[in-house]
C-alpha cells in the first residue's frame, strides 16, 4: 500500500513523503543504521524545521520581555507572542482570543482550571464526574480539589468497547454535580467521547464541563463553540510545536468566575501594601515571563498544520490507524484494547505471552518506537484487567510500511521470545 492510504476516500491526500522531509529527526538512523519508525506520537510530536527556526529566530533576533518593554525588541516580541493568542483562537474555533490562556500545556491548563475555577465555585458536598478513561492529568487535580473542597468525585465507567456508558453517565449525573471532566480522545483507547452531547445534558442541570483535548487537537479538526463546553485543554508540544506551551481555553462567562491561578507579575492591575487587584483576562491566569519562544514556535506549529489542512490530517490519520488496527488484529496472540468506531490513532495492544516492556525493548532495536506501560491511565489499566499495555500513536508522517514493520517486528519478538 501506498503512502497516501486516504485516496479512496477523496480528500485531499496528503504527500506524506514530501512532509517528512520537513522533520530533520525523521532523518537519522537509530541503533546499527536502522531508519527511525517513530510511533509514540500521543507521547510528543515530532517537530517540522519551521517551528525549530522560529526558536532560534526568537533567540538571535527579538528575544525581549512580552508586555513590559517599550522598545523595539520586546514590541516585536509582544506582538508575536498575541499574535499566537490570535491564531490559537481560529485554530480552535474560539474567535475571542482574550478567552485563551497560555499554560506549559495540558496539565497546567487542568490545575489552573481545578485551583482558578474549583477554589471558586466548589463547596462540601458538590460532585465532580470523571470518567474511566481519563489520564492522570485529568484525575489528580480533581482528587486534590475534592480533598480540599470537600467535594466527591463520581465515575463514568465503560462499556466493552471501550466508548463510555452514557446510560450510566445519566445516572451519576445529578443536581449535586458541579463539574464534568473528560476526554476528548483517549490516549489509550483511542476512543473518540461525544463530547458534544455529554455536555448539552451536563449544562442542562448547570453543570459546567471541562475538556482535555490533548489528543483530539492533533488528530481532528476542533471547533470548541461547536463543542459547547467550559474548559478545553491541550497540549502544543503533542501538535508539532515544543514543550512549554499549551492552552486552556476558558467560556466568557467562566473567566468572569475565576479567582486566580498563581500570583506575580503581569498577572496584577494594581498592588497596594496589604492588597491588590487583577489584570483583565486572560493576562490575569498567566503571571510572571511566559514562555514566550515556545509560545512563538507554537503559533508556527499551528501554521504547517493549517498548511497541511486538519481535514486532510484527519482523513489520513483515520485511514492509517484502521490499517493498523487490521495489520496488528491479524497477528496470533494480539489483542487490540477498544474497538470504538470513532477513534483517534491510538492502538494499545496486549501480546501474548509478552510483557510490554520486553515487547518494546525489542522493537526498539529493529529503530521502532512504541509505548509501554500503564500510559498514565492507570485506573483504566484496572478496568481492563492489565497492569499495562503496549501502543503504537499514529500520526500524518507515519505510513503503512512503518506499521508493516512494527507487525514483522512483533512476530520475530514472539518466536524470539518462543510464542509463535
Ligand atoms: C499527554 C496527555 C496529557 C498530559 O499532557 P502534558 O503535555 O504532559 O501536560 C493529558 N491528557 C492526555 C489524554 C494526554 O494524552
Amino acid at each position: 500500500m501506498a503512502a497516501t492510504p486516504n485516496k479512496s476516500t477523496g480528500g485531499p491526500a496528503l504527500d506524506v513523503q514530501r512532509i517528512r522531509a520537513d522533520f530533520p529527526i525523521l532523518q537519522q538512523k537509530v541503533h546499527d543504521e536502522r531508519p527511525l519508525i517513530y510511533l509514540d506520537n500521543a507521547a510528543t510530536s515530532q517537530k517540522p524545521q519551521l517551528v525549530i527556526d522560529a526558536l532560534t529566530t526568537y533567540y538571535t533576533q527579538y528575544n525581549a520581555n512580552v508586555h513590559r518593554a517599550l522598545h523595539y525588541l520586546g514590541e516585536q516580541a509582544t506582538a508575536r507572542y498575541e499574535a499566537v493568542r490570535k491564531k490559537v483562537a481560529d485554530f480552535i474555533g474560539a474567535g475571542d482570543s482574550g478567552t485563551v490562556v497560555f499554560t506549559r500545556g495540558t496539565t497546567e491548563s487542568i490545575n489552573l482550571v481545578a485551583r482558578a475555577w474549583g477554589a471558586a465555585r466548589l463547596q462540601a458536598g458538590d460532585e465532580i464526574i470523571v470518567t474511566g478513561m481519563e489520564h492522570h492529568s485529568n484525575i489528580i487535580p480533581w482528587q486534590l480539589c475534592c480533598r480540599e473542597r470537600g467535594a466527591r468525585l463520581r465515575w463514568v465507567e465503560l462499556l466493552p468497547d471501550g466508548t463510555l456508558d452514557l446510560e450510566q453517565y445519566r445516572e451519576v449525573l445529578n443536581e449535586r454535580t458541579r463539574l464534568v471532566a473528560m476526554t476528548h480522545v483517549s490516549n489509550v483507547l483511542g476512543t473518540l467521547n461525544p463530547v458534544a452531547a455529554m455536555a448539552h445534558e451536563a449544562h442542562q442541570i448547570g453543570a459546567c464541563v471541562v475538556v482535555d483535548g490533548a489528543q483530539s487537537v492533533p488528530y481532528l479538526p476542533v471547533n470548541v463553540a461547536a463543542l459547547d463546553v467550559d474548559f478545553f485543554a491541550f497540549s502544543g508540544h503533542k501538535c508539532g510545536g515544543p514543550t512549554g506551551a499549551g492552552v486552556c481555553w476558558i467560556r466568557r462567562e467562566r473567566l468572569a468566575e475565576m479567582e486566580p491561578f498563581m500570583g506575580g507579575g503581569e498577572m496584577i492591575e494594581r498592588v497596594h501594601d496589604d492588597d491588590a487587584t487583577w489584570a483583565e483576562p486572560p493576562y490575569k491566569f498567566e503571571a510572571g515571563t511566559p514562555n514566550i519562544a515556545d509560545v512563538i514556535a507554537l503559533g508556527a506549529a499551528l501554521e504547517y498544520l493549517e498548511g497541511l489542512g486538519m481535514e486532510a490530517v484527519h482523513t489520513y490519520e483515520q485511514a492509517l490507524t484502521t490499517y493498523a488496527l487490521d495489520t496488528l488484529a491479524a497477528l496470533p496472540g494480539v489483542r487490540i484494547f477498544g474497538s470504538a468506531p470513532e477513534r483517534g490513532g491510538a492502538v494499545s495492544f496486549a501480546v501474548e505471552g509478552l510483557h510490554p516492556h520486553d515487547l518494546s525493548q525489542y522493537v526498539d532495536q529493529h529503530g521502532i518506537a512504541i509505548r509501554a506501560g500503564h500510559l498514565c491511565a492507570q485506573p483504566l489499566m484496572r478496568r481492563l484487567g492489565v497492569p499495562a499495555v503496549s501502543r503504537a500513536s499514529l500520526s500524518y508522517y507515519n505510513t503503512t510500511a512503518e506499521i508493516d514493520a512494527l507487525a514483522a517486528s512483533i512476530r520475530r519478538a514472539q518466536k524470539f521470545f518462543g510464542h509463535g
